[in-house]
């Protein structure tokens, strides 16, 4: 099968006939092999009737329906693990991505040898206060993850080959970060394209403000995760050390300074009652907690069932 398209949906059923529709029109005038695959998750409403019946008159289209609303992320996930086309493409059910991409999309993947290929909505029909937030998430997000080429990480339109989306494991709000996690699990031909995006037609977005709030909390577990999964002590290690220096060094100094004023015969004040004291107990506290979280966090992640979990490319 040339291509799966992943939909994942929350409450969407006004979008549903419109969007399957036009993606048909778009395969059928193109001679691909396809499956669109809508991942329901949890709608309300009435998704999973239209669903349904879409299926009926369409042996193209597989429904997947969640029991409640787990999120994005993990209604992807479940998309990925069903698609078998060679590239799987995903996109928003609102309407506010078009399918008319799907063939570039396509040809990028499977004969430019792109390993992800991520829409950009370089003119964005949202309101300001999305907007904005939006540009400052993705200039942080670039810096800390190297892929310096993207300029829209969230963009709901995105095209992989098939490896990718059976690597990488989407969860929590990770869909956010698609193309980092990409990266991690070693696919480094990532690109963009420029899409066309259209205003919400029906129904209104399921994300609210708390969307920053949440994206930069993931973007600290990602790099974390990321980076010391399999190596937590690396990251501990150092602040620890470094944090009971500090305080180690703190104390050093005061031992000396009150012993010099005893030896000079000089009035002085109590250890007690300098700040410095203080700032060196935290410091010397807090470097050996960071020690010890390192090393229970090593033994974790040694129990991890994916700790010799590698992502082999090819074996002759
Ligand atoms: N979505 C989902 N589960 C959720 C929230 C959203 O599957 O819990 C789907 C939603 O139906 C849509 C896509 O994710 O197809 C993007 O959501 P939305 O359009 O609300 O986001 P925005 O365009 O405002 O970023
Ligand atoms: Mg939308």
């Amino acid at each position: 099968m040339d291509i799966s398209v992943v939909v994942p949906l929350y409450n969407e059923e006004e979008s549903l006939p419109e969007l399957t529709a036009w993606i048909k029109r778009v395969m059928d005038a193109h001679n691909f092999s396809y499956e669109i695959v809508l991942v329901d998750d949890g709608s309300k409403d009435k998704s999973w009737q239209v669903i349904q019946s879409l299926k009926e008159g369409d042996e193209n289209i597989i429904g997947i329906r969640f029991r409640r609303n787990y999120g994005k992320s993990a209604a992807l996930n479940v998309g990925f693990a069903a698609a078998e086309g060679d590239v799987v493409i995903t996109m928003d059910a609102d309407l506010q991505d078009s399918p008319d991409e799907i063939p570039e999309l396509y040809d990028r993947i499977k004969n430019q040898g792109a390993d992800l290929v991520s829409g950009w909505k370089k003119k964005r029909y949202d309101p300001l206060t999305k907007t904005i937030p939006t540009k400052l998430f993705n200039s942080v997000t670039r810096s800390m993850s190297g892929i310096d080429n993207l300029h829209d990480f969230n963009c709901g339109l995105k095209a992989y080959k098939k490896d990718v989306v059976k690597s990488i494991e989407v969860y929590g709000e990770m869909h956010r970060y698609i193309p980092v996690l990409a990266k991690w699990a070693g696919f480094s031909n990532i690109q963009e394209q420029v899409v066309q995006h259209y205003p919400r037609k029906y129904g209104t977005t399921k994300f609210g403000p708390g969307r920053f709030v949440k994206g930069f909390l993931d973007l600290m577990s990602i790099f974390f995760v990321g980076k010391f999964a399999k190596r937590p002590m690396h990251f501990f290690g150092p602040l620890g050390v470094i944090s009971f220096l500090l305080g180690f060094i703190i104390t050093i100094w005061l031992i000396c300074e009150k012993l010099m004023s005893i030896a000079n015969g000089t009035v002085y004040r109590n250890v007690t009652d300098q700040p410095l004291f203080f700032l060196a107990l935290v410091a010397i506290i807090i470097g050996s907690q960071m020690f010890l979280t390192g090393f229970v966090a090593e033994l974790v992640s040694r129990n991890g069932t994916d700790r010799n979990k590698y992502h082999v490319d090819q074996v002759i």
